[in-house]
């Protein structure tokens, strides 16, 4: 049964780097993706391959310390801010990093992205909170990425890229998509004035209906 798991884990992994390539969030072989298969099994990319050159084998399995139960590669320098985030929030399932140009633009500038899209909202319940920097790959980063998830569903990583965290690896690639678009519109707001927030009491309205019935929609499982 979990040899099973692991092969499909292993196939949407891959389709999941394709997606990501296709829509320009990730370059040549930066970024990684992982899934948590079950408790203490994980599947994550392998270090400096290509999404296009990626092979079912070639995505490591690991378990919540970072050890390697299969697979012959390297697994990604960001193991750790991944089996940290895992470890901080039992809904994650399945964790995209991105180096998407926006994203990186207002990370470069150590900005949040305040609470001002209604569908940035609902997916990521708040506003894009900026991680205190620290080199990648570092215990450090892991640590400092978790402190500004708190509760959401992505942050930015200082002078780096972001982070999207969903149930499912479809929910995190659309999350990658909305980091991307938000940034986009901070950039373009910052430039005329800045935008407006939405006030903290619709915030709870918008993200509680995503959650309760919206993502349900998405994933159909209602109707
Ligand atoms: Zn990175």
């Amino acid at each position: 049964m979990l040899h099973l798991q692991i092969n499909e884990a292993r196939k949407l992994i891959i389709e999941t780097g394709l997606a990501l390539a296709e829509r320009k969030l990730i370059l040549g072989s930066w970024g990684n993706i992982s899934m948590k298969i079950e408790k203490d099994c994980f599947a994550i990319t392998p270090s400096g391959r290509s999404y296009d050159q990626l092979n079912p084998d070639d995505i490591v399995i690991v378990n919540s310390e970072g050890i390697k139960l299969a697979g012959v590669r390297t697994p990604s320098t960001e193991i750790k801010m991944h089996l940290a985030l895992y470890a901080s929030n039992p809904e994650f399932r399945a964790i995209v990093h991105t180096h998407s140009t926006y994203a990186c633009a207002v990370a470069a500038m150590r900005e949040n992205i305040p609470p001002f899209i209604e569908d940035m909202v609902q997916v990521i319940g708040g506003p894009i909170k900026c991680a205190k920097y620290a080199v990648a790959g570092s215990e450090a980063l892991a640590k400092n990425t978790v402190a500004a998830i708190n509760g959401s569903n992505a942050a930015l990583l200082a002078n780096h890229g972001a982070i999207c965290c969903g149930k499912t690896l479809r929910e995190a690639l659309n999350i990658a998509d909305i980091v991307e678009k938000s940034a986009k519109i901070f950039c373009i707001t910052s430039s005329m004035g800045g935008g407006i927030c939405i006030d903290p009491k619709n915030v709870k309205i918008i993200r509680a209906f995503y959650k309760e019935h919206y993502s349900k929609r998405q994933a159909g499982e209602e109707f």
